[in-house]
């Protein structure tokens, strides 16, 4: 079966290890070691096909030789942000920059995902925004919660890795 490379973007305290934990064991888990880096084997059922995935999941706080690392040996990359931080919408551009240096001349399969949308009352960024941001980068975009499947635009935090899998599977 095909085997496709994920890893996981984002500030520290976005919510990757949540998310992944959630994908993986539809499960929320309050509290992770921030600065622990894991990754993570699933199969999972895509459009009738059996799909092998390696998924890391990043600390959020390496330097930019480790990120262009990472960069390199994922096949696809979903860059989270906070909805209620600022900041961490801020720092999606620059990351989707070192991307496209980094695998430059090919295309970057990404999904923009807006983690806590839960927490719509501390909300800082909206939704149009993120809306924004995945058009001028050409991919998917989801509001999503590592609480709650049902929080959200999309149909949760597994679509959001599922349509990565298939962006990778395009190309
Ligand atoms: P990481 O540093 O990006 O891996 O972030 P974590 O997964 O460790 O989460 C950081 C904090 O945000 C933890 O206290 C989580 O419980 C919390 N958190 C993560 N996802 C959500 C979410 O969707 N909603 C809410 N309310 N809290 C979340
Ligand atoms: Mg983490």
């Amino acid at each position: 079966s095909p085997e496709v490379k994920l890893a996981v973007f984002g500030r520290a305290g976005v919510g990757k290890s949540a998310l992944v934990v959630r994908f993986l064991t539809k499960r929320f888990i309050w509290e992770y070691d921030p600065t622990l880096e894991s990754t993570y084997r699933h199969q999972a059922n895509i459009d009738d096909e059996t799909v092998g995935m390696e998924i890391l999941d990043t600390a959020g706080q390496e330097d930019v030789l480790q990120k262009e690392g990472h960069m390199r040996w994922g096949d696809g990359f979903i860059l989270v942000y906070d909805i209620t931080d600022r900041g961490s919408f801020e720092d999606v551009a620059p990351l989707k920059g070192l991307l496209d240096e980094v695998k430059r001349p090919k295309h970057v399969p990404l999904v923009l995902l807006g983690n806590k949308a839960d927490l719509d009352h501390a909300r800082q960024v909206a939704t149009e925004e993120g809306e924004r941001l995945a058009a001028d980068m050409a991919c998917a975009f989801y509001e999503c919660s590592a609480c709650a499947d049902q929080v959200g635009t999309g149909g949760g935090v597994a679509e959001a890795f599922h349509e990565l899998c298939r962006e990778i599977r395009r190309r």
